[in-house]
């Protein structure tokens, strides 16, 4: 497997973009980690013994190494289709990329951002500085199913701990996590910044929850069928060979686990040759 840095160079298009992007998750990220790891588990759970709390430090941590795995491994997997020498003869089904010159696989598409052709390119992502595509689309899958899960975690913490210190979630109780009301109480100096901080903090954890949530249905759905998002909308399904082949194309032997640890397992095809024997109807 071939590593690569991204050339999202200094000055090149875009580039501000993915700095914020990227400079927002990981600030969202560590404020995440740290208000579970040393403000909601302490206090929510104060009266729960020893292992009690130690589970819920290790599920947080877990969660976190998780995220980190799988989000370097996105960026340093190559996916492109790059220093490539076209074959001869030059398969009819290939295309030609008239940017790098160079007659392209099926599937592959060009990134004016990346400035290269990608192998089974699914979309350009800003929080990875990397294009999706063939060889590192299960880590962008795997690490939106995270973000989504903790994201949601800490949203319910976040919840439980303002419940306990702000205002109890019951009653007129409610309207106090409106932020108008949040921020008059503020104001007049009914609450602490710090609570006012601790709510705006759980409508981003929620808010990140359904966007990445609804962002890994929608990849693990196009991942189920054998299409590529662009495929999807298109409704093209030249390439779906029934559910479990399309998952251990995208994701290796035993996809499950890549959900549980971070792994580098071989991919069955190398993005390039999509000749195919016989569709497979089901399995
Ligand atoms: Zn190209
Ligand atoms: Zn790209």
């Amino acid at each position: 497997m071939a590593f690569h840095i991204p050339h999202i160079a200094l000055g090149d298009k875009l580039w501000l973009l993915h700095a914020a992007a990227f400079v927002y998750y990981i600030t969202v990220s560590v404020i995440f980690l740290t208000t579970d790891l040393y403000i909601t588990i302490p206090h929510i759970y104060a009266d729960y013994d020893f292992t009690g709390i130690l589970l819920r430090y290790l599920l947080t941590v877990y969660i976190f190494f998780n995220m980190v795995a799988n989000h370097v491994l996105c960026t340093i997997t190559d996916t492109t289709y790059r220093n490539r020498e076209d074959p001869d003869p030059v398969p009819r089904a290939w295309g030609h990329c008239m940017t790098c010159q160079v007659h392209t696989p099926p599937r592959t598409w060009h990134c004016s951002i990346c400035h290269n052709c990608v192998l089974r390119r699914d979309h350009h992502c800003f929080f990875t500085a990397s294009c999706v595509g063939h060889h590192n689309q299960r880590y962008f899958i795997v690490l939106s199913f995270h973000v989504a899960v903790g994201s949601l975690y800490t949203g319910l913490l976040n919840a439980g701990y303002l419940h306990h210190y702000y205002v109890p979630f019951s009653g007129t109780g409610v309207f106090s996590y409106l932020f108008p009301v949040a921020f008059y109480k503020l104001v007049a100096g009914q609450t602490t910044g710090f609570l006012v901080f601790m709510l705006v903090m759980t409508y981003v954890a929620f808010g990140m929850s359904i966007m990445t949530g609804t962002l890994f249905g929608w990849h693990m759905l196009n991942a189920y069928n054998g299409q590529t998002s662009w495929e999807s909308h298109n409704e093209i399904r030249t390439y779906d060979q029934g559910p479990a082949k399309n998952l251990y194309e995208i994701f290796g032997s035993f996809w499950v686990l890549s959900f549980l640890i971070p792994r580098q397992t071989a991919l069955p095809g190398d993005g390039i040759d999509w000749r195919r024997p016989k569709p497979l109807k089901s399995l």
